[in-house]
């Protein structure tokens, strides 16, 4: 069973996420009262909140395809002012069921994202696990060290300085002064190692778990520190995922000034780097990059080209915002940096609190038409998507690469 969709078949699981992503979603009070009982996972609030949202709406669905038990996360993306949403709600029975106008999407299971249980669980000194690590999608294991972003100008989609409080790490303290890291690190190394091992008994990771190291940007002037930051986190951590971690450690970073950075982060035991591109088109990258396009596209592509050597082949990843930029003018630049050597992935534009931006979510359409597309760019090269279908909630790059969005000529 699958559903016509254009000019694909697609699976009932990934046809409702392709439809959260692109239109939103909204919750009878029944579901809502079901998000209760099944414990949901409420808003990380670590780089944002969607638009016209509250902290305590649930964060994200698990959806199963009854036939054959593939199941997918999606991000509870909000409804935007040009598409009727999917309405979730509950049948006779007291289940989870997605409705897309006014009809039930058959042949699948749904439930809440539950919170993971180190959530509620304190470090020995009384602080919450969840201060070092936390959960995005059913098994990403998050390591973010301090809060907001220093780049000079934010990209246009981002809303993450709205979350930083005042007597927090941040990105611009440490950007002001170096010594606010070099104070507390050994510090925060200890408790971070305390809050893995604690965090990596949790339900969610008995499958795998998809370590990340991430965070805002240091300024233009401290992305070297940066990088020796991640480096020794990296070091620490490392040893004590290995288990546990599908892909051992991955970095989310903006790439260093200095080249040699690169190399260290491979050496302190980092097994895939993220340089996020955002819009890969140079124009798109001024547009919706301000920031970033300060230290310049070039340097970006530089850097990409340098971590592949480094990293090797499939090792280095891009990830984009799709709908910033055409389905068309997106795809032929991916074909030019996934024949460089770049697997690239995407998320599905979504509209968050803080944002600057002069254009809508692209389309259910564009969304199912661009992933299937981009997955034969990445296939030509024999990459696969990083992660799982379980933790990318707002990209079908694995769906696509799972065939359930097939061509309807095949
Ligand atoms: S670099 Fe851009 S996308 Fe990344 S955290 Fe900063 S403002 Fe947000």
């Amino acid at each position: 069973m699958s559903i016509i969709y254009d000019k694909y078949n697609v699976e009932e699981e990934t046809y409702v996420k392709a439809l959260i992503l692109s239109r939103g979603i909204v919750f009878s009070e029944k579901a809502l009262k079901v998000s209760v009982l099944e414990k949901a996972k409420g808003q990380n609030l670590v780089y944002n909140m969607p638009l016209n949202a509250t902290s305590s709406r649930p964060q994200e669905l698990i959806i199963k395809n009854v036939g054959d038990s593939y199941s997918v996360v999606v991000s509870c993306v909000t409804g935007n002012p040009t598409s009727n949403p999917v309405v979730l709600d509950v049948n006779e029975e007291g289940g989870l069921v997605a409705l897309v106008e006014g009809e039930k999407v058959d042949n699948i299971e749904i439930h809440f994202v539950e919170e993971p249980d180190y959530y509620s669980v304190n470090l020995s000194n009384g602080e919450p696990v969840k201060k070092y690590v936390s959960a995005c999608g059913l098994d990403e294991l998050n390591i973010i060290p301090w809060k907001g972003c220093a780049i000079s100008r934010g990209c246009r989609f981002c809303g993450i300085n709205n979350f930083v409080k005042p007597d927090e790490l941040s990105a611009h303290r440490i950007s002001r002064d170096s010594n606010e890291w070099k104070q507390v690190y050994e510090e925060y190394l200890d408790n971070l190692e305390e809050a893995v091992l604690i965090a990596k008994k949790s339900e969610c990771y008995k499958e795998h778990a998809h370590v990340i190291l991430i965070a805002g940007n240091l300024d233009n002037n401290n992305l070297d520190f940066e990088s020796e930051i991640f480096s020794s986190i990296a070091r620490r951590v490392s040893p004590l995922v290995k288990d546990i971690s599908e892909e051992g450690v991955v970095v989310v970073i903006t790439p260093p000034n200095n080249m040699k950075y690169i190399d260290e982060l491979k050496k302190a035991g980092i097994e895939k780097v993220v340089f996020n591109l955002e819009a890969i088109t140079e124009c798109g990258f001024e547009k919706y990059c301000p920031g970033k396009a300060e230290l310049g596209y070039q340097f970006f592509i530089d850097r990409l080209r340098y971590a592949i050597d480094v990293f090797g082949k499939g090792n280095v990843w891009t990830n984009l915002v799709f709908g910033l930029e055409t389905v068309e003018e997106t795809l032929k630049k991916c074909a030019e940096l996934t024949s460089d050597g770049v697997v690239i992935s995407a998320n599905v534009l979504h509209l968050d609190k803080g944002n600057s931006l002069d254009c809508d979510v692209p389309s259910t359409k564009d969304v199912i038409d661009f992933f299937y597309r981009l997955e034969i760019l990445n296939n030509q090269e024999g990459f696969v998507p990083f992660y799982c279908a379980k933790a990318l909630r707002t990209s079908l790059s694995n769906e696509a690469h799972a065939m359930r969005i097939k061509g309807r000529d095949k």
